[in-house]
């Protein structure tokens, strides 16, 4: 289980997050949906140990920069950093050696097979497209196949093929107990297996329910994401001067 405690993020005075607490039972899919800026990344950078912050993380107890804690985390960032000399097979290698993972050959085989990388092997970093490079990105993040996994805006700059196979990936990884944290600020993309979506705006999380909340009430997450997001716009202008 994964618990983030009143954490708090500052860069100078903006606050990027504001208070943060959430839960993420084992074996579950949360999605952290909210706006450009609502402070997702942050969040996720908080959890996996990158930056600093008041509040508390832990990871099936244990303090969140852990070696314990490291063990089990993975973390897919948004924007992929690759090495410009090293080549896709020698990038996914550096994981494999870097993690320590015996037998992965095959596993590195699988990947790049269903994100179709397995023809630009030899390809270096710098050689790779934008879409080639978020490929890549996933794949490295992929390869560990860690117990919690956090994926940062995942879906973005992939082609169609690549968003259904990383789709298909991620049921099959929720359907192995994996806990996983996906973050995106596209309501339509949200269209997989999710227990739970907490709703992030502004640094703050202004909503955290489960799947049969939301169904219960027959809503749709769009629905309730407006209702979450655009209620509290409405609540800023009416306390503001120009009030009609
Ligand atoms: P999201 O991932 O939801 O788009 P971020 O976590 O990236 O949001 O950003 C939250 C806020 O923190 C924004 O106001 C952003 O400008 C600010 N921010 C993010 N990273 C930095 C940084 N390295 N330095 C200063 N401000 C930052």
């Amino acid at each position: 289980m994964l618990e983030v405690k009143n954490v708090t993020k500052r860069y100078g005075k903006n606050v990027a997050c504001d208070d943060v607490s959430f839960t993420l039972d084992d074996g579950s899919l949360t999605v952290l949906l909210g706006p450009n800026g609502a402070g997702k990344s942050t969040i996720i950078k908080s959890i996996i140990g990158f930056l600093k912050y008041s509040g508390e993380i832990t990871v099936n107890g244990l303090n969140n920069k852990s070696v314990e804690a490291r063990k089990v985390l993975g973390y897919i960032p948004e924007m992929p950093s690759l090495y410009p000399t090293l080549t896709v097979i020698e990038h996914m290698e550096f994981i494999a050696r870097a993690y320590k993972l015996t037998d992965y050959k095959d596993r590195i085989n699988m990947l790049l097979e269903r994100f179709e990388l397995d023809d630009k092997r030899k390809k270096f970093g710098d050689e790779l497209s934008k879409g080639m490079q978020q490929k890549l990105n996933l794949c490295l993040g992929l390869l560990p196949d860690p117990d919690m996994l956090l994926l940062d805006e995942p879906l973005l700059g992939l082609d169609p093929h690549a968003i259904k196979e990383l789709k298909n990936y991620i049921e099959e990884m929720r359907r192995s107990g994996k806990t996983l944290l996906i973050s995106t600020h596209i309501i339509d993309s949200v269209d997989m297996l999710w227990d739970r979506t907490l709703i992030m705006q502004n640094g703050k999380i202004r909503a955290n329910v489960t799947r049969d909340e939301v169904d219960g009430r027959g809503r749709t997450l769009e629905d309730l994401f407006f209702e979450v997001t655009e209620g509290v716009d409405k609540q800023a202008v009416s306390g503001g001067e120009n009030e009609a």
